[in-house]
């Protein structure tokens, strides 16, 4: 579904060089649970943003089937994002004048009846239901990290990418969300997990290790 061929991620601030991705390769197969681990610093966002046409890669291409995402004008790139992945950051990006309903409907383009009781099931799911009409302010981190993944999730999306998605969430809640997220693969969706704890990876069906700006593992390249 995902293929990065060869790709090396530069970032230059201050004058330093610094490689975030050296001759990277990889894929993602459709309708996996890929996870993808290492220690900060290693790679593992830059890769994300790649797979999903956030940044594009110094050297090197990523292709999304027949689209080679590094060539594609930015603005196709987000029509494509929009349409099809899901994304669930460390930083939640929440729109701050929207309530927590309408931000779990915010990738629903026009959203129908269908979608709003979808989200609301979410909601309820998720112990959020009696928070649906407040402002992302008046929440605790946990809880915005749990809209962010619910907002993926209520698109149904071909593709999620969650970058440490229960980072900050207590253990409990944060096994809930795997819950939710491997229930939309086992129902066809495509999933890639960043993260550095081993645990939420539990059944992954594949697991690459980034390590200093390189990928390692059974990797079907
Ligand atoms: P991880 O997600 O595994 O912690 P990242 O992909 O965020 O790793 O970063 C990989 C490397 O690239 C790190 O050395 C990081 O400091 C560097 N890096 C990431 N983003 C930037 C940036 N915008 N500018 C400069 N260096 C960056
Ligand atoms: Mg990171």
């Amino acid at each position: 579904m995902f293929v990065a061929e060869d790709v090396s991620m530069v970032y230059q601030s201050g004058g330093v060089d610094t490689y975030a991705l050296r001759s990277a390769s990889a894929r993602v197969e459709q309708g996996e649970f890929l996870g993808l681990m290492g220690p900060s610093g290693s790679g593992k966002s830059t890769l994300l943003y790649l797979f999903s046409g956030l940044k594009t890669p110094s050297r090197g291409r990523i292709w999304y089937r027949e689209h080679c995402l590094s060539d594609m004008a930015p603005a196709q790139r987000a029509v494509l994002r929009q349409r099809s992945f899901g994304l669930i950051f460390q930083m939640h990006f929440l729109i701050n004048y929207l309530t927590v309903l309408e931000n779990v409907l915010v990738a629903c383009p026009r959203p129908t009846p269908a979608d709003v009781a979808g989200a609301g099931d979410l909601l309820e799911r998720f112990g959020m239901a009696h928070l649906r009409d407040r402002l992302p302010h008046q929440l605790s981190g946990g809880q915005r990290q749990r809209v962010a993944a619910l907002r993926a999730l209520a698109a149904r999306p071909e593709v999620i990418f969650a970058d440490e998605p229960t980072a900050s969430l207590d253990h409990k809640t944060g096994l809930d969300l795997m819950q939710a997220l491997k229930e939309y693969q086992r129902q066809g969706g495509t999933l890639v997990v960043v993260t550095h704890d081993p645990s939420i990876l539990e059944g992954a069906t594949r697991v690459l290790k980034v390590w200093d700006g390189q990928l390692m593992g059974l990797n079907h390249t």
